[in-house]
């Protein structure tokens, strides 16, 4: 399995969930990953999970230190850097409704998911054009084209951004051989949402509007990622990669 031969790949999140399933999959596939998670400890067992070729690496991506250095560990540890996947992100149970959401749970949401994003972009594009080129992935969701009932206002304006700010990145870079896309994930099983759908009335009123019936699992995007971070999405850039079981394209789904 050589899809990523010869690539190294940057997973932010590489702990747990899309991210984890991500490095193992990357590895499978050729690459050396350098894996990334607030949680060192997480980082370093998917890194033994895969064995040589992974290194862990333990940063906060909201902070503009810790982003510099996990671009510069990467370039240090493997030579260069040809795929980053900004993966990282949180859903916090306090994020709610616009009237009820505080300035706080806001300012650590969006520092997270939309800030983490483009500091990991910011360090991570030099490193790229360095290596002539490469892939930039970054997590958004179906939530960042779709409204929900059931809010939480400040990781949906998190994701719109993402969304907004990897259109302008593919733009602006275009002609310089990096390719960015927004990956938009619909609901995943995995410790993210896990709370969330241990209530089996949250659960059946987000399963109910799946045309497929199921929630996804980490692999399944992970392996769209793949796609993404391979040479066979060469002209594959600026897009809204949906991965979503086809919430997005249903007004009624199946009984
Ligand atoms: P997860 O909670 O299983 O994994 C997220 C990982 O990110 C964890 O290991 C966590 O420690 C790490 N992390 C959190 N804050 C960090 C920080 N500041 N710096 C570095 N690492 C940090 O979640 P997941 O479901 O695998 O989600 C991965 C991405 O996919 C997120 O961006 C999430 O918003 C997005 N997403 C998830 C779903 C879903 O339903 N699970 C749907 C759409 C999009």
């Amino acid at each position: 399995m050589t899809r990523l031969a010869n690539k190294v790949a940057l997973i932010t999140g590489g702990g747990s969930g899309i991210g984890k399933a991500s490095c193992l999959l990357f590895a499978r596939e050729g690459a050396k990953v350098v894996v990334v998670d607030l949680k060192k400890e997480t980082a370093e067992a998917t890194a033994r999970e895969i064995g040589g070729n992974a290194r862990a690496f333990g940063a906060d991506v909201s902070k503009e230190k810790d982003a510099e250095a996990m671009v510069a560990f990467a370039e240090k540890s493997f030579g260069r850097l040809d795929v980053i996947f900004n993966n990282a992100g949180v859903f916090h149970p306090k994020d709610d409704s616009v009237t009820n959401t505080s300035g706080d749970i806001w300012d650590l949401v969006i520092d997270i998911n939309l800030k983490g994003v483009f500091l990991g972009c910011k360090y991570a594009i030099p490193a790229l054009l360095r290596a002539g080129g490469g892939s930039i992935i970054n997590t958004a969701s179906f939530v960042a084209i779709m409204g929900a009932a059931a809010p939480q206002i400040a990781y949906t304006a998190s994701k719109g951004g993402v969304l907004a700010m990897t259109r302008e990145i593919a733009v602006e870079f275009a002609k310089k051989n990096i390719r960015a896309n927004a990956l938009c994930p619909g609901p995943v099983e995995t410790p993210l949402l896990a709370e969330l759908l241990s209530d089996p009335a949250r659960r059946q009123r987000r399963l109910v509007h799946i045309p497929m019936g199921r929630f996804a699992k980490a692999e399944e995007i992970a392996n769209a990622a793949l796609f993404l971070a391979s040479d066979e999405s060469s002209y594959v850039s600026g897009t809204t990669f949906l991965v979503d079981g086809a919430i997005t394209a249903a007004y009624v789904t199946p009984e």
